[in-house]
């Protein structure tokens, strides 16, 4: 760690700690939302600024859950919220610029499987300096943030990914129970998704169907509305996947817990009902000191929802990356690597 950023991160530290944390959100769509109504009881955070595709709102004395929701649901953009919101073509740049912000949880799709690295590289470009943390999914997506971790660090942001559920929580849960083994065999990520309707989360549904056999990330981003329907009327509206691409393994390789081809990810997705289809779970099989064989089992609760299990750990690591930053401590960092501390 060089001199410079040690300073920089006493001078970030310098916020007195009483002060909230001035938050926002890239992505309004099924997450945002769901993430501006997990921050609305918090004390030590502060909603302050969103973006979506056509706009933005900030307000540095905290944006309206209800308002924002309501504002997007009738005209399609915060940027028609009153008086916060600014209609624009470039919402993210924009909102780099005029927001005071500490940290961004990035609710964004990864259509094209680029736009999260673009976006990060948009942050350094504009100067900016803070926490960032992602939802991403796919163990490429992860390598491309990779490619730019000496970036990340030289502009002084401290970026989490891979901060959602799966990659997220349940890697994280993973990282923990290895700690029994001496060596570890096998971890396999079960999960049950259940949403009462699709549109509410069009990116996770889209970016879950690039997985199936035959299709591809282009494929799905290309598919119309009712090309998806389509698709989920021919198989009663779910969604079985089996061995993905998903980022828990190389997360789980560079916290050197286990080698990506031990690391297996699949699941159910009922989008036409919220009951999940079954319980989401990581198994962690290993062998102790003694020698013997053992498996580990997390399960999450089936009443959390999906955006329970992603805002709740994205917010838990957001605290965690500002901690980090104020004590200087910049670039790529992941899920499996930082324990989330509990937003209050
Ligand atoms: P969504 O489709 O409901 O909403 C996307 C939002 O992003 C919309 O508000 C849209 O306007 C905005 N947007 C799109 N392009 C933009 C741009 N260029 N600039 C600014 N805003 C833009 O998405 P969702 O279903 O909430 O999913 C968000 C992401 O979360 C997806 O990438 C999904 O894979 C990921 N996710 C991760 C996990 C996990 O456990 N890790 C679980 C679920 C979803």
């Amino acid at each position: 760690m060089s001199a410079e950023q040690v300073t920089s991160g006493i001078s970030a530290g310098a916020v007195p700690s009483v002060m909230p944390v001035r938050v926002g959100v890239l992505g309004f769509g099924g997450l945002g939302q769901a993430a501006a109504r997990v921050l609305a009881p918090k004390r030590e955070m502060i909603w302050v600024a969103a973006a979506d595709k056509k706009g933005y709102a900030c307000d540095r004395q905290g944006l309206n859950p209800d308002a924002c929701i309501a504002a997007y649901s009738a005209s399609g953009s915060l940027g028609y919220l009153e008086p916060a919101g600014a209609l624009s073509s470039n919402s993210i740049g924009d909102l780099i610029e005029r927001a005071e912000v500490d940290g961004y949880f990035l609710a964004l799709p990864n259509l094209p499987n680029t736009f999260m690295a673009s976006v990060a590289k948009q942050f350094i470009e504009a100067g900016w300096r803070g926490v960032l943390v992602d939802a991403i999914k796919r163990t490429s997506a992860v390598e491309q943030l990779l490619a730019i971790k000496e970036e990340l660090l030289a502009a002084g942001i401290t970026y989490l990914t891979g901060c959602g559920a799966t990659p997220g929580l349940l890697t994280a849960a993973a990282a923990l129970a290895a700690q029994s083994y001496a060596e570890i065999h096998s971890v396999k990520i079960t999960f049950g998704v259940g949403i009462a309707n699709w549109e509410a989360y069009r990116a996770t549904i889209r970016e879950d169907i690039a997985h199936m056999p035959g299709y591809s990330v282009e494929r799905a981003m290309a598919m119309t509305d009712a090309e998806v329907e389509a698709l989920l009327d021919s198989t009663g509206g779910l969604l079985a996947l089996e061995n993905m691409e998903h980022a828990d393994d190389i997360m789980l390789e560079l916290a050197g817990i286990c080698p990506r081809d031990r690391v297996t990810v699949g699941g159910v997705v009922d989008t036409r009902n919220p009951k999940k289809p079954l319980s989401t779970n990581v198994q962690i099989a290993g062998r102790t000191f003694e020698g013997k064989i053992s498996t580990h089992t997390f399960t999450l609760g089936d009443e959390t929802s999906m955006a329970a299990n992603v805002c709740g750990p994205a917010f838990g690591y957001l605290k965690a990356g500002v901690a980090l930053h104020r004590r200087g401590i910049y670039g790529l960092l992941t899920a499996a690597e930082v324990m989330p501390q509990f937003v209050r």
